[in-house]
């Protein structure tokens, strides 16, 4: 094998091989996590690596402008890098900066958001904070969702491998709660007792595709859902009483039936087979029923700063009309509520909806409205009606806010825009669009709600401009 060497000006016209072993060294990372550098006119894609590292790698993939390569060994270590955690780190598609200190996660979240905030949207003096980090950053998830399958020929209930389907056992995860594993582990011994088969992707047989598990972090009840690509699952009683008894806090037990050739995980009819068909839980003060297909923040700790950061850039005095845009099932609406005269909850998802309006009378709420339908529709025809917010939240999906919604905001012109965000890059777009209508990006604030993952959520104050 030849050890090539990226050094000097050989490099500038180095043509590079599948398969052959390379040192590298590490000047960036991609809003994936992954380690990049440079062989010749290269970008060449490691995981697992750190900038300032320098490492061997194996060239695993070439195209025409880039190359990836898997992680051999490393000659120069990075101060921040530590020992995984977990023992399915790196096949695992779950926590892929685990290589990284909690605190250097941090500042990658950071320094990309600050970067996609300069770049994509062009804006120079934006005040963007530090990253706010979990306390405890691990056991933060309160819903599982482990894939079954076969797993060197025995039934398992694991997680995908990064970018596949091939199923990764990891017999105990640090970032759920650990109920979640121990309802995992009994539903794969009845599976294993009772000689109940598991889906397969290919030949689309099997019967159990997946199990998914929510807790309740504030009241602690578990619900359990078992996906089944079938109509029924054999000595379903069995699986019962083993739950039950071995994990009193299981609330709820459901069959959702998948027989679809999809990756959706979850199908459209629950089958309940004990307790309940919902779950509750607390954000602040206010309670939520949760059923298995509605959305609820996966990390309840940092919702709740998150939120508390909405409501602060928000500023309500008591009597400001709110729109709560991309509500979901209300939670940020009724967060809202009691610094409000009225708020307007917009939401595409009809399901939400109907949860949002039972959440509102859960809580006696009397002053928030919810609305089915999509945002960039809703509020134009609002708008027109004459309705005008004084304060608009927004929390769209990754794409962001359509071009249409902002304009109308531009044109309703709200005091305030608080602007939730999972995704930086269209994040940074849609502030560069408010900023050159009329608004002020005052500042940003990234919080940690996926710790070991590349994902990072951000809170946006946003200012009219003569409002200052
Ligand atoms: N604010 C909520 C949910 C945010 S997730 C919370 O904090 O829990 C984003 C939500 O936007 C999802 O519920 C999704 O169904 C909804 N959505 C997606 N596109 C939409 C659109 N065009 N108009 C309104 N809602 C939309």
């Amino acid at each position: 094998m030849d050890i090539n060497c990226m050094e000097g000006s050989r490099t500038a016209s180095m043509e590079i091989k599948k398969n052959e072993i390379y040192t590298l060294e590490i000047t960036g990372m991609t809003h994936e996590g992954q380690g990049v550098g440079r062989i010749g006119s290269f970008a060449v894609f490691v995981d697992g690596t750190i900038p300032g590292e320098t490492v061997e790698i194996k060239i695993i993939k070439k195209a025409k402008s880039y190359a990836v390569g898997k992680l051999i060994s490393i000659t120069k270590q990075s101060p921040h890098r530590v020992p995984p955690f977990c023992g399915s780190f790196p096949r695992c598609g779950g926590c892929h900066l685990q290589h990284m200190s909690y605190k250097a996660q941090l500042s990658f979240k950071t320094d990309l958001v600050r970067e996609s905030i300069k770049r994509i949207g062009k804006l120079k003096d934006v005040q963007i904070h530090e990253t706010l980090g979990m306390e405890n950053a691990f056991y933060y998830r309160n819903k599982a969702q482990f894939p079954a399958g076969l797993y060197q020929g025995q039934p398992t209930l694991g997680f995908y491998a990064s970018r596949s389907h091939d199923i990764v056992p990891s017999p105990a995860c640090a970032i759920q709660h650990q109920v979640s594993d121990r309802v995992r582990n009994i539903v794969r011994e009845y599976i294993v007792e009772n000689g109940v088969s598991v889906y397969d992707e290919t030949s689309r047989e099997g019967l159990v595709r997946h199990v998914m598990t929510r807790v309740g972090y504030k009241t602690g009840e578990v619900m359990v859902v078992i996906v089944i690509n079938g109509k029924d699952l054999p000595q379903k009683e069995k699986l019962v009483n083993m739950l039950i008894s071995r994990v009193p806090s299981v609330k709820s037990i459901i069959l959702n039936v998948n027989t679809k050739n999809t990756n959706i995980i979850l199908g459209e009819t629950n089958i309940k087979i004990f307790g309940s068909d919902t779950i509750t839980d607390f954000i602040g003060r206010f309670k939520f029923t949760i059923s298995p297909l509605s959305f609820f923040q996966v990390n309840p700790v940092q919702t709740e700063i998150l939120y508390e950061k909405a409501l602060e850039y928000a500023d309500l005095k008591g009597n400001e009309t709110v729109f709560d845009l991309y509500c979901g099932i209300g939670t940020i609406s009724l967060f809202l509520s009691d610094r409000a005269k009225k708020v307007y909850g917009v939401e595409s998802v009809e399901d939400a909806v109907e949860d949002a309006v039972k959440n509102k009378k859960l809580n006696q709420v009397e002053n928030v409205e919810f609305i089915v339908g999509e945002a960039e529709k809703v509020i134009p025809e609002m708008h027109s009606r004459g309705v005008r917010a004084d304060v608009v939240v927004v929390d769209p999906p990754r794409k962001g806010c359509d071009e249409g919604l902002l304009k109308t905001l531009v044109s309703m012109a709200p005091e305030r825009i608080v602007y939730i965000s999972c995704n930086p890059s269209t994040l940074a777009r849609d502030l560069g669009y408010l900023v050159e209508n009329g608004f002020r990006a005052v500042e940003v604030q990234p919080v940690d709600m996926f710790p070991h993952t590349y994902h990072v959520e951000c809170v946006v104050s946003i200012k009219r401009k003569h409002s200052d």
